[in-house]
């Protein structure tokens, strides 16, 4: 278990992914801490739009790097490492490059926080459980992924990167962090994210009939994302030793139907369906079990869906306007 006393200095942060929906929210939360931090984004799917307050706080910088060279990396006392192409259809377009930052860009972070003897939080995923045979899915659980699956990048890229950083703990005493972080929604999601909540609320707006895969009867929980980014802080921030991996996730469960049926009522229309094939290795259920969080880290969600989702619609009635308004 790592004790070492931290020699890097806690004042700054870097952020990889900084430039996406996770890694924004993150970085405001943090600077608003009064935090110095390095944001790094190669911005293959993050945008520089998502930092707009952040790219106007001297104490925020924003390198354009990828993660795949240790110079790439600036010293620090904590290591957020977010940095991984995260919806399907993102990591699927770029299977080598998301296996390629979450083992060499994950490699990379954890030598430079072992330099700087410094903490390290690693983004992982409920993608670790696969499509789970056990349900609502604890730490404990090891999961049902297939290797070799349009999935496989990014899950087994997030298991090689969990058993890096456990290597770490083990062979160095780093002080490395796991997240396992389920389904989050809220401003600044991506409009071609793919996502079912983004795709639901940007064809909702639009009139267009959601896009329902399979029977939509498969679950999801959501998590708002505010309520998220203050999980992964309490993580980071945890005196002594927490356990690890630990999930971040809401609990509350709804099928994908739901799901619609909900968005539908917040935009204020009858919900129409556009039935399409179920992708391969879709998990048929999936809902965190948080007790580890609420034990260590004191953490909860606390923003209901009703509400996360009607900020998050708001925010795309908003970029709709202004992408109609005149320049
Ligand atoms: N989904 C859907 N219609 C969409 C997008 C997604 O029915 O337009 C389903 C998808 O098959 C999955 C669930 O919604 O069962 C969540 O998909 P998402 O891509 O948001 O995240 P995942 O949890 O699969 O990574």
């Amino acid at each position: 278990m790592p004790s070492r006393a931290k020699r890097g200095s806690t004042s700054r942060i870097v952020v990889t992914g900084a430039a996406g929906f996770l890694g924004s929210h993150l970085v405001d939360r943090l600077l608003a801490g009064g935090h110095r931090v390095i944001g790094i984004d190669d911005l293959s799917t993050g945008r520089r739009s998502n930092l707009r307050d952040a790219r106007n706080d001297p104490r925020f910088r924003l390198l354009r790097a990828d993660l795949s060279t240790l110079s790439a990396i600036p010293s620090a006392g904590r290591y957020y490492h977010l940095a991984s192409p995260a919806s399907p259809s993102a990591y699927q377009r770029d299977p080598i490059g998301t296996l390629r930052v979450n083992s060499v860009g994950t490699y990379c972070v954890l030598e430079s926080a072992r330099k700087a003897d410094a903490r390290v939080l690693l983004a992982s995923t409920s993608e670790v459980y696969g499509d789970p045979s056990v349900h609502p899915q604890d730490e404990k659980y090891w999961g049902n992924v297939n290797p070799i699956g349009p999935r496989s990048c990014y899950d087994e890229g997030k298991r090689f990167a969990e058993a890096l950083g456990m290597a770490y703990r083990r062979r160095y005493g780093l002080d490395v962090r796991i997240a396992r972080i389920f389904n989050t929604y809220g401003p600044r999601m991506a409009a071609d994210d793919g996502r079912v909540v983004s795709n639901f609320i940007v064809q909702g707006l639009r009139g267009e009939a959601f896009t329902l895969y399979g029977k939509g009867n498969q679950t999801r929980s959501f998590c708002y994302v505010s309520d998220l980014v203050e999980g992964l802080e309490r993580m980071m921030e945890a005196p002594g030793d927490v356990p690890t991996p630990i999930n971040l996730g809401n609990p509350r469960e709804f099928t994908v139907r739901q799901t619609a049926e909900m968005v539908a009522r917040e935009i204020g229309i009858r919900p129409t369906f556009r039935h399409e094939p179920l992708p391969e290795d879709d998990p048929k259920q999936r809902s965190p079990v948080i007790q580890r969080a609420r034990q260590y880290l004191g953490w909860s969600p606390r923003v209901p869906f009703e509400e996360g989702l009607r900020e998050t619609v708001q925010y795309f009635r908003t970029v709709r306007a202004s992408r109609r308004s005149p320049k």
